[in-house]
């Protein structure tokens, strides 16, 4: 058994708002992971099952990789059908808000979402939500939203509907959250809900090949070289840096996602604790951070980067050339040695 941690008014009143409606629109955050895909994908499988009309809007294509969950195929994407995504927003009576805390995550869905009559149910792990919500459900101590909707579920008392494809969504949330059970884990219960969503047919197996061990040629080469010719190391400041102009991404084919978990990779250095990857994009530089332990690099991002974040994990951009933005990071280092590791 797990746990009783959603307030009962909560569940009642959501419970109420679902009993109600017919028509159901699950949508989540811009770019979205598989946490905000998988907790889509899970709560269509299983308000479907339940006999409700529920679609999945998703405001721009998500990675190659989640498109293979089940399910995945019928989510309509609002930048290539606008219309149909408005109208699904407009018509429901009933708007599942799923891994996202305002209105503004939801791109280029915001207006529709702010202008919709339909009820709205937020399901979320995000710190602060600002969403005109009829029932709020933010626990930010949990690890995943699918973590979150599995509890949520249960208390609806349709664990039994939760079927081998619903259980495979969230599964792929939970994995995808915690870096295949890597970091957030410290919760016993996290391994329980993953007993139950294996017993259910879910295959963690398949799900770790597809999600985390999928790369074409070109991306293993753009990793390699990006590490072999392209990272800084700066051992006194605690810090590296790696930069990918235009035509090195042109190299090598980028395609969007092929960078993604390669600024954490100088993380795994001993001593280093912050690392930033710059990427040379049409508009602007795209700068991304991440840090061990208390190195805020929330703070480097939104004082000299024009963006911000979480304390270990941030980004933001630069307007410039990518030897400016680099220089200008290596101009910092000394500075935040200074302030934020030599204690
Ligand atoms: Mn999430």
């Amino acid at each position: 058994m797990i746990s009783r941690q959603i307030d009962e008014t909560a569940i009642a009143r959501a419970k109420a708002l679902i009993d109600q409606a017919d028509r159901i629109v699950a949508i989540c955050h811009t770019g979205p992971d598989g946490d905000a895909i998988g907790s889509c994908l899970a709560a269509t499988h299983v308000f479907s099952a339940l006999g409700k009309d529920i679609r999945t809007v998703i405001p721009d294509p998500c990675l190659a990789n989640l498109r293979s969950l089940p399910g995945a195929k019928e989510m309509v994407d609002a930048s290539k059908y606008p219309d149909f995504a408005a109208q699904l927003l407009r018509d429901a009576d009933l708007i599942l808000c799923l891994d996202f805390n305002t209105p503004g995550r939801t791109g280029r869905l915001e207006e529709q979402l702010k202008a919709s009559k339909a009820r709205k149910i937020l399901i979320d792990h995000h710190l602060g939500p600002e969403i005109d919500a009829d029932v709020v459900i933010s626990h930010p101590d949990m690890a995943a939203t699918c973590y979150l909707l599995f509890r949520f579920f249960c208390r609806l008392e349709l664990f039994n509907f939760i079927d081998r494809n619903a259980a495979e969504c969230l599964l792929a949330g939970m994995m995808t959250d915690t870096g295949n059970f890597a970091y957030n884990c410290a919760d016993p219960e996290l391994f329980i809900v993953t007993a139950e969503l294996i017993a259910k047919g879910a295959d963690k197996e398949k799900l770790y090949n597809q999600l985390f061990n999928t790369f074409s040629a070109n991306c293993l080469r753009l990793n390699s070289y990006a590490l072999l010719k392209k990272m800084e190391v700066f051992a006194d400041a605690g810090a590296a840096l790696i930069t990918l102009t235009r035509d090195e991404l042109n190299r090598f084919h980028y395609v969007k996602g092929d960078t993604e978990g390669l600024v954490n990779r100088p993380l795994a250095i001993p001593g280093i604790v912050y690392s930033c990857f710059m990427r040379q994009e049409a508009d602007c530089i795209r700068i991304s951070m991440r840090s061990k332990g208390d190195f805020p690099v929330n703070l480097i991002c939104s004082e000299h980067y024009g963006g911000g974040g979480h304390l270990n994990a941030a980004g933001g951009e630069f307007y410039g050339t990518l030897d400016d933005a680099a220089a200008l990071f290596r101009s910092i280092l000394e500075d935040n040695k200074k302030k934020y590791i030599a204690k």
